[in-house]
């Protein structure tokens, strides 16, 4: 009887229909008594846009929203690059980017384009992440990671997905997509912002969800 696992504490649900954020999400999460529920197995709740004016507005608004309808513990994150010579830019609208038919690499090539002639030291940029944490009652906490660097002067490698390949570290003279998936994990403003997740789900009392 000893070796059993714990039974989690609480549950949470995690507001994403993305199966690859799902699971990057449990494995930062690795640890925890907390069961993890993806937003299909608990019914159709309809989760609202991004269309807020900043990461966390979005990500309270998701987390608030599943929160409410599921009667669960909900978690959401909204994340983004930040381009200081183009003013924050894309920012909150990141993934729409150079408009709704874009691919990640047309996202890309745009950037580039934007800030040709733009010397090295003034194409830095960040990853930001806020995640929100919300209980069913309506309590809503927060964390936020950031990941400093610079747009490189044309993508890079392989791994990844979205600004990855031209997101350049400083620190290690290489871009997002030539690190590997541990190495990002490590480093990311999801990753940073899931320690700060970790923390509040920590001190969240069992049954709350
Ligand atoms: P969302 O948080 O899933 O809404 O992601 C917003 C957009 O930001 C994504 O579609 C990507 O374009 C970009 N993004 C967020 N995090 C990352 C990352 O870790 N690498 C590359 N692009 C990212």
């Amino acid at each position: 009887m000893t070796n059993l696992p714990p039974l989690p504490r609480i549950t949470l649900v995690v507001a994403t229909g993305n199966p690859g954020k799902f699971n990057e999400i449990a494995a930062l999460l690795q640890g925890l008594e907390v069961l993890l529920l993806p937003l299909d197995r608990i019914g159709p709740i309809e989760v609202p846009p991004e269309g807020g004016e900043s990461f966390q507005e979005n990500a309270c608004r998701k987390a608030r929203a599943v929160a409410k309808a599921s009667g669960h513990l909900a978690l959401a994150d909204d994340s983004g690059l930040e381009v200081d010579a183009l003013g924050g830019r894309p920012g909150v609208l990141s993934a729409r980017f150079g408009g709704p038919q874009a691919t990640d690499p047309d996202r890309n090539a745009l950037l580039l384009e934007m800030l040709r002639g733009i010397p090295s030291d003034r194409r830095t940029a960040r990853f930001r992440c806020v995640v929100a944490i919300a209980e069913p009652a309506g309590r809503v906490r927060v964390a936020e990671g950031i990941c400093e660097g610079r747009i490189a002067a044309a993508a890079r490698g392989f791994h990844g997905f979205g600004y990855d390949s031209i997101f350049e570290l400083p620190s290690l003279g290489k871009t997002f997509a030539e690190v590997s998936p541990e190495v990002k994990n490590r480093l990311s403003h999801r990753a940073q912002a899931m320690a700060g997740a970790r923390e509040i789900l920590r001190e969240i009392p069992a049954g709350r969800g």
